[in-house]
């Protein structure tokens, strides 16, 4: 076989860190332990309904990195998430349940807000009975739908939209990074975040003011461009960085996030679970190159969204990586190293 000329076809570098920036591996605990042999550098393990909080708090705390520096981290780190996604079945006031998280964030100063979002498909399942839960899968961590049937009952958009808004001001309190997710929802989403930056927009000169302040020069529009962002007057209205995981929005949609105006660092990342309906090594869509050819590449992250730790975690990184190289004519090594980058400047913000 011939290599393509980028050498998209050679050996993966592991070595150079793997970053998987979603993913579930607490939802089947008894795999967890395998996290220490993959060969992904660090996992962002995101918590999906109270069941799941503590499994991930406890997860974090055996194989979680303890500081920010690289130097620090063990061989197999991972960063634990918080979510509350839909608490409706759940008798917990949500006051409650967000008081939680915050004390779950507080005792841990690298975790994310996480997954948190929209879904407009979103139906309630029918409760367990008990012959049902007397034969369900025990190895699943509890929570889950496990092929229960679903209601009728829906969830109104606006209500989840009250629900992720609140969320997401506590991580812009605590000044957290937030993994966000949206199915059928992405002009909603888009919305929930604009309605909390809106007043804090970065200025965006125009060609002719930037010359009359003598900004032309684009080195010195990019500090400025950053200052506006980072801002040190106190805690903003809005989280510092999201990402928007396994992106399913058009690419013309996804548009409305290069707004240089927008104060967040936005993320996107992709995963070949969600966005190539799990066709492991099968031929990319024109539509996924589209999108990815949208997404600038300091923008990119990569995510398994997978529900287990292991090998197949590994090997859908892998796919996902090898298929954003090509579509970005990136080598391997200069794609690991730029999405390795991303993860960093996601989970940690910009040095
Ligand atoms: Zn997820």
């Amino acid at each position: 076989m011939v290599s393509s000329s980028n050498g998209n076809d050679g050996p993966f570098p592991w070595h150079l860190g793997v970053y998987d920036a979603h993913c579930h591996p607490t939802d089947i605990m008894s795999n967890v332990s395998k996290i220490q042999n993959m060969k992904a550098r660090c996992l962002t393990v995101m918590a999906t309904r109270g069941e799941d909080q503590d499994l991930v708090i406890k997860t974090a705390a055996q194989y979680g990195i303890k500081s920010g520096s690289p130097d620090d981290w063990p061989r197999e780190e991972c960063i634990e998430d918080l979510r509350i996604f839909n608490a409706l079945p759940d008798p917990t006031p949500f006051s409650v349940f967000l008081s939680q998280t915050r004390k779950h964030l507080e005792e841990h100063p690298y975790a994310l807000l996480g997954e948190v979002g929209l879904d407009r498909s979103f139906r309630i399942p029918e409760a367990w009975v008990p012959d049902l839960w007397a034969t369900r899968n025990s190895t699943l961590t509890p929570g889950g739908r496990e092929g229960r049937r679903l209601t009728p009952f829906r969830c109104q958009p606006a209500h989840q939209k009250e629900i992720l808004k609140r969320q997401l001001q506590l991580a812009a309190e605590l000044g957290r990074a937030v993994s966000v997710h949206g199915v059928q929802a992405h002009g909603l989403v888009y919305e929930s975040l604009h309605e909390l930056w809106k007043g804090y927009e970065n200025e965006v000169l125009s060609k002719r003011e930037k010359k009359k302040r003598g900004k032309d020069d684009p080195s010195v529009e990019a500090e400025y461009d950053k200052s506006a962002k980072e801002g040190s007057s106190g805690p903003k209205p809005y989280p510092p960085r999201i990402c928007l995981h396994s992106y399913s929005g058009s690419a013309s949609n996804f548009k409305q996030y290069l707004n240089p105006a927008i104060p967040i660092y936005v993320f996107a990342s992709f995963s070949t679970a969600i966005n190539l309906g799990d066709a492991l090594d099968e031929e990319t869509p024109a539509e996924f190159e589209e999108m990815i050819n949208t997404v600038p590449d300091e923008m990119l992250l990569v995510e398994s969204d997978l529900h287990t730790a292991g090998d197949e975690m590994d090997r859908r990184l892998e796919d996902i990586v090898r298929r954003i190289c090509k579509i970005k004519q990136w080598g391997l090594e200069e794609g690991v190293e730029r999405l390795g980058k991303n993860w960093k400047a996601f989970v940690f913000g910009d040095p």
